[in-house]
């Protein structure tokens, strides 16, 4: 099939799973599911299924990796296996440590590391089913994870991404729309302060649709910012409740 061939949006602006060009897909979070990580979350984002498990903060080791002024935060993204149709070769290789990058940098921007010096902090974000956009679902995850945890931040980091599909930019691409569409641009940002704290662009827009592109994921952000902050509600609800 050639990629001029996959109509991913109507004249309606309707798109191939019925949304509209501003419309999120599905979005489910939860968190405290994981008993021995110190702060979990699980998201289900469309197709995309997401555990973030966080582990500190603890002294850094090996030793030389501490720096005497802050912590340091270690995101590892891993997609499983099965996540995908055809089976993924388990392991890190380079897009992974690409996500994991971005994510460490992206979470870095919001924890209070100067609080922790020597230490680390370890945030794994494991991808069992992957339906494009699960950089955004893993770094979303891992705000919630760390809220768990108790790790003092400015903010919860929340990320969504939009992009442009069928000569339309759209909020939220799935998993046609990011093999077969024009552009992707995933967006972490911290919502209370608007600063952005991840930003890649994968394809060609122009400068207008870029900013069209920025405001959707902001947009989004910001309404995926309150599904996470009624997960960690609901989990102080049931703990005041004693359930
Ligand atoms: P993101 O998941 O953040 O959108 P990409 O744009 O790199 O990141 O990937 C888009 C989608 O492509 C993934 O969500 C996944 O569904 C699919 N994908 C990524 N890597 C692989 C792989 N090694 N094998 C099969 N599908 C993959």
């Amino acid at each position: 099939m050639k990629t001029e061939d996959v109509k991913l949006i109507d004249a309606k602006g309707i798109r191939l799973d019925g949304r509209k060009i501003d419309e999120l897909r599905p979005i489910k979070i939860e968190s405290g599911v994981l008993h021995r990580a110190d702060g979990s979350c699980y998201l289900e984002w469309g197709g995309n299924k997401v555990f973030a498990a966080v582990y500190g903060p603890r002294e850094a080791i090996p030793r030389h990796t501490q720096n005497p002024l802050r912590a340091i935060v270690n995101a590892k993204y891993n997609m499983a296996a099965f996540s995908v149709e055809d089976r993924k070769r388990p392991g890190p290789d380079r897009r992974s440590r690409e996500i994991s990058k971005v994510i460490s940098e992206a979470l870095e921007k919001v924890i209070l590391t100067e609080q922790f010096p020597r230490s680390m902090i370890d945030v794994a974000i494991e991808v069992l089913d992957a339906e494009a956009g699960t950089r955004c679902a893993g770094l979303t995850a891992a705000g919630v994870a760390l809220a768990d945890a108790g790790i003092p931040m400015i903010d919860i980091p929340v990320g969504c991404a939009a992009g442009k599909i069928g000569g339309k930019v759209v909020l939220d691409l799935g998993k046609e729309e990011d093999n077969f569409g024009d552009a992707d641009v995933p967006l972490g940002i911290s919502p209370r302060t608007g600063e952005i704290i991840l930003l890649q662009m994968d394809g060609h827009l122009t400068f207008d649709e870029f900013n069209t592109a920025l405001d959707y994921a902001i947009e989004g952000c910001n309404k995926v910012s309150k599904l996470q902050k009624e997960a960690l509600l609901r989990k102080y609800d049931t703990i005041k409740e004693g359930k």
